[in-house]
């Protein structure tokens, strides 16, 4: 049976740059996709440790609460010279104490983080945008699609497009930081293109090819 014949998706995502990602992503294939916030869910508490983790979380409530097969994505950002870090906790380095997230005081932190391991070099400084796509249905039954993005730290941050970490990305084999690229050139791909450069993008290009029937 195919569990996604209805076309309707619940896209688990409070997120605003990420709701415009999955919509510019959904489109070409017809769907119906309403986020959490547009159906008046919660945020649940992220309290997982994996990206899985979470990204069943946040998929899992919304299929439960609408009774529709619903995608969340858990993504950030791992930092090689800092073990991994921020990681899964990567939204969470953005949060101000009086409430609200600040992403340029969150860039920061990362840079004080990789001056404090003496980290200036590029070679020092790599690491890789990660995102993990959970389908989840109401029953219960998950399935997981994980894209990663390579690059390197840079400081200061460069360009005011994108959202959260983009500024001090800067994805391997390219010259502009993702806070430089167009939407297109971020996470543009389109059934029957061979690759796209966005850990979220290459997420859901093999969510596409397992359940979208893309190629
Ligand atoms: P979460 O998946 O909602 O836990 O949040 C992950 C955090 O990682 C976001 O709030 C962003 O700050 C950051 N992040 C994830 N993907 C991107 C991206 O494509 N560009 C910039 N920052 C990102």
């Amino acid at each position: 049976m195919d569990l996604l014949a209805d076309k309707k998706i619940v896209v688990a995502s409070h997120n605003a740059g990420k709701l415009r990602e999955f919509a510019d992503l959904m489109g070409p294939f017809g769907f119906e996709a309403k986020s959490a916030k547009e159906y008046g869910l919660p945020e649940p508490d992220e309290t997982g440790t994996t990206f899985e983790e979470n990204a069943y979380i946040k998929a899992f409530a919304a299929a439960q609460a609408t009774g529709l097969p619903a995608m969340s994505d858990d993504s950030g950002l791992c930092v090689d010279a800092l073990h991994g870090a921020p990681g899964v906790y990567t939204a969470n380095w953005a949060e101000k104490p009086e409430g609200g997230r600040d992403f340029g005081m969150a860039m920061q932190r990362t840079e004080v983080a990789l001056q404090e391991v003496g980290a200036m070099e590029p070679a020092q400084r790599t690491g890789r945008f990660v995102a993990v796509i959970c389908l989840a249905f109401p029953d219960g039954q998950a399935e997981y699609y994980r894209g990663e993005a390579e690059g390197t730290l840079v400081w200061p941050p460069r360009g005011d497009l994108g959202f959260g970490y983009d500024p001090v990305f800067l994805p391997t084999g390219h010259d502009k930081t993702f806070g430089e690229m167009s939407a297109e050139e971020k996470h543009g791909w389109k059934p029957g293109q061979a690759t796209a450069l966005s850990h979220r993008a290459r997420a859901f290009q093999k969510f596409a090819e397992a359940r979208l029937g893309s190629k």
